[in-house]
This record gives structure tokens, C-alpha cells and sequence, in this order.
């Protein structure tokens, strides 16, 4: 199987999806977020359609694909105006590393309600004090009995409210070495002494981002999925997939953008002949193009080699396909706007709320600048300054 062409399956797949998406489309998320609720009818739906759970196991209720599906999935709702950031969380991260490493009953009781989107799971890692350092995360649990109790503060955390649980990232308390240990666990929303408490943002979106607060949280020992000394490759298994993920809701964004800007550009005349046919106008779109291409290409590869099994080969694809997406859909969205003239900063076109939103795709799940450093270092074996 080769990575760069697209099977009849996926392209399929990929137009049942932009179909879906254009039912809905930018009006109908511009709507929904204006009365300040989330995207359900579209998530249901997507849910019904299989769509949500492309990428899990037939046997819990999934489409038994990998991330290959689920991202041509968000890219596609993301092309019709209206992504759904909780893929990339929900499915992606929880329902990838459930399905690896939970246990039959952890498997049984999630991942089917993952799968058709009626039960939704946020995933917490970044914290106030650690940031990109992950490394410093101090969310610690310690046992008591057979139970856990789980103390920590985490941010940024998107979609709590909507979420049944979340996937906290935590260390385990004899982890004295300084090295990342990380171990996951799944938090329940309701439990007692976990605190939520929304973050506001400038972001023209659906999903909404929380400080979260863990008191002595109290879970079962079934709460810990995977093993407690395995935590770095467990962790890992999620990662991948959200920066893929991450990098196909930017190429989403971007072609969203790319696609208002070339409609425009046809048509709006101010001198003998429509402005996109001035190179200055036509270029740079035709640029934002090639490289929302690329990046595509490089999101496809990344993909295949996770799908494929390999952790480590995806793991470098999966930090240059995040940068090159982030990089591609920034200047897309720049350009897009730039294109309309005045039109660009209006709500009618609804263009300038993306500049905020495509900057999203540059700093998470993993800065461009981490990901620079991490080709730095791990590729080119240059030296580390931190
Ligand atoms: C909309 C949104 C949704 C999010 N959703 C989630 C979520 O669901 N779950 C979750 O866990 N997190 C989530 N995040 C958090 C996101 O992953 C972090 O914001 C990101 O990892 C960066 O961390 P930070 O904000 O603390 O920035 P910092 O780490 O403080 O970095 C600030 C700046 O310094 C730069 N920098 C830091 N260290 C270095 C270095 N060594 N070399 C060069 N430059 C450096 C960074 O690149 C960045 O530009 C979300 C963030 C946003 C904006």
C-alpha cells in the first residue's frame, strides 16, 4: 500500500464526509457557537454515520480503520467550515489508548459510547506550572488501600464540560527520579474533588478550554489504564495521534479558508480584471495551496506508518506533519483574509475569527518550537540548549 495515493475507499470515504459536513457547514458552527452550545446535533450525527469511531476496533463498536480514516475525517468536516476539535481528543487520544492498553472491561465500558459519540472523554497532560515541559508535570496520585487519590492542577483542557470523563495524565508518587513517568487515568467528571473551571478564550469556537483542579480525587484501581511502569510508551500511543490529528484539522481550516479566498478572488473586480488574476493576489494563494499539499502528504505518512505499528517512525512524522499543517494553515487563513480586502475583517465573510483559531494548530498540542527543537535534536543530532 502505498501512502501518497489515495485508495477509492478513502476518497469514499472522504466525500460521504464532506457531504455530511456541508449539511451543517460554517453557518450552522457560527450559530451554534453565537448561542454559546456545543456541536452536538453534527456530533451525533457523525456518531450515527460511524464516522466518530472510523478508527476503533469492530469488536467495541468501531470501524476497525486507524487514524488514516479518522483524520481524513476531521480534514474534511474542517474543508466544510465546521471541524470537530473533540476528534481529536475523544477518538483519537482516549479511544486509541483505551483500545491498546485498557483492560476488556476499561475497553467494554468506553469504547462503544466513544465510537458513536454518545459518551465523550477530554484528555489532560498540560499544566500551569510544566507547559511544554512535560517532564515537570506534577499531578501526582498515591495509593490508599486499592483506590487511587489523585491530587493536581491541569489547563487548557478542552471540551470537559461536554466530556463523561477525562484521560488525566498523572505520575505516580515514588517517581523520585525527575524522569517523566507519566501514568493515565480515567477521571470521571463528576467525581468528588474534581473542580472545573472555564478559561476565556478569544476563540471563535465550539469547545470550550478548563482549568481543572484535583482535590484527593478518589478512583478505583480500575481507573489506571495500562501499566504504571509502561507510562512513556502508553503515553506515546495517544500523542501520535493527536498531532495527526491536529495537523488534519489544520489542513481542514486552511482549505476552508484557501476556498472562501479563491471564490472571491474570481469574482471581485476593481480594475479591468478580477483581482486573482494579479499574481500578487494569485500566488501567494497558489502557495498556501501547495503547501496545505504537502503538509497533507506529510499527515498521510505520518498515519501510515501509526497505523502501520510503527510507534517511533511515526512519531517523527507526526511532529513534521503537525508543523508543516500548523505552518500551511496559518499562512492559508493570513492570505485568505488578506485576499478579501475590508471583506476579510467582516462577520459576513467570517474569515478573521480563523487567524485566532488556525494559531491554535501552531502552539498544541505541541509548539512549532518544540517540534523544531525535537527534529533538532532527535534527527539532526544537534545539541540541546535546554
Ligand atoms: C485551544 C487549545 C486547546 C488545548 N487543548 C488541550 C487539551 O485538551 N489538553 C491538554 O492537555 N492541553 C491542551 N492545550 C494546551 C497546549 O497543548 C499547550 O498550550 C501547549 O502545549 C503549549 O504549552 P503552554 O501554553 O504552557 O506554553 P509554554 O510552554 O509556556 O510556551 C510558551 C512559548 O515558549 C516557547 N517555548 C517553550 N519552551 C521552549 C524551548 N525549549 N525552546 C524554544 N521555545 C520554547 C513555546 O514554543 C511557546 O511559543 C490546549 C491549548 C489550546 C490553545
Amino acid at each position: 500500500m502505498t501512502t501518497h495515493i489515495e485508495s477509492e475507499e478513502h476518497k469514499a470515504l472522504r466525500s460521504a464526509v464532506a457531504a455530511l459536513g456541508k449539511r451543517y457547514g460554517r453557518e450552522y458552527l457560527t450559530r451554534t457557537v453565537a448561542e454559546g452550545k456545543p456541536l452536538t446535533e453534527l456530533w451525533s450525527e457523525a456518531g450515527r454515520l460511524g464516522y466518530l469511531g472510523v478508527s476503533l476496533p469492530q469488536e467495541h463498536g468501531g470501524g476497525g480503520g486507524g487514524i488514516t480514516e479518522l483524520s481524513l475525517v476531521l480534514e474534511e468536516l474542517g474543508a466544510a467550515g465546521s471541524p470537530l476539535l473533540m476528534l481529536v481528543v475523544s477518538p483519537a487520544i482516549c479511544g486509541t489508548v483505551i483500545s491498546r492498553f485498557g483492560t476488556e472491561a476499561q475497553k467494554r465500558r468506553w469504547l462503544p459510547g466513544i465510537a458513536d459519540g454518545t459518551r465523550l472523554m477530554a484528555f489532560g497532560i498540560t499544566e500551569p506550572d510544566a507547559g511544554s515541559n512535560s517532564h515537570r508535570i506534577t499531578t501526582t496520585a498515591r495509593r490508599d488501600g486499592t483506590d487511587w487519590l489523585l491530587t493536581g492542577r491541569k489547563v487548557f483542557i478542552s471540551g470537559v464540560d461536554m466530556a463523561d470523563a477525562v484521560l488525566i495524565v498523572g505520575r505516580t508518587e515514588d517517581a523520585r527520579t525527575g524522569n517523566l513517568k507519566p501514568c493515565l487515568f480515567i477521571v470521571p467528571t463528576d467525581a468528588e474533588g474534581f473542580h472545573k473551571h472555564p478559561i476565556d478564550m478569544e476563540l471563535n469556537a465550539a469547545e470550550k478550554q478548563f482549568e481543572l483542579v484535583l482535590d484527593d480525587v478518589r478512583l478505583p484501581a480500575d481507573a489506571l489504564v495500562g501499566d504504571e511502569d509502561a507510562g512513556l510508551l502508553q503515553l506515546f500511543a495517544g500523542l501520535n495521534p493527536e498531532r495527526i490529528m491536529t495537523a488534519a484539522f489544520a489542513i481542514g481550516m486552511g482549505r476552508y479558508a484557501l476556498a472562501k479566498a479563491i471564490e472571491y478572488a474570481r469574482d471581485r473586480t476593481v480594475w479591468k480584471s478580477p483581482i486573482g488574476a494579479h499574481q500578487a493576489i494569485a500566488h501567494p494563494l497558489a502557495q498556501a495551496h501547495i503547501d496545505l499539499e504537502l503538509a497533507r502528504l506529510m499527515t498521510q505518512k505520518a498515519a501510515h506508518l501509526y497505523d502501520s505499528g510503527d510507534d517511533i517512525g511515526a512519531g517523527e512524522a507526526a511532529n513534521m506533519a503537525k508543523y508543516a499543517a500548523g505552518e500551511a494553515c496559518v499562512k492559508a487563513v493570513d492570505q485568505a483574509v488578506h485576499t478579501l480586502g475590508g471583506n476579510g475583517l467582516t462577520r459576513e465573510f467570517g474569515l478573521a475569527s480563523l487567524i485566532t483559531a488556525a494559531r491554535v494548530a501552531r502552539i498544541a498540542p505541541v509548539s512549532r518550537e518544540m517540534i523544531l527543537n525535537y527534529v533538532s535534536h532527535q534527527t539532526l543530532g544537534l545539541p540541546k540548549s535546554y
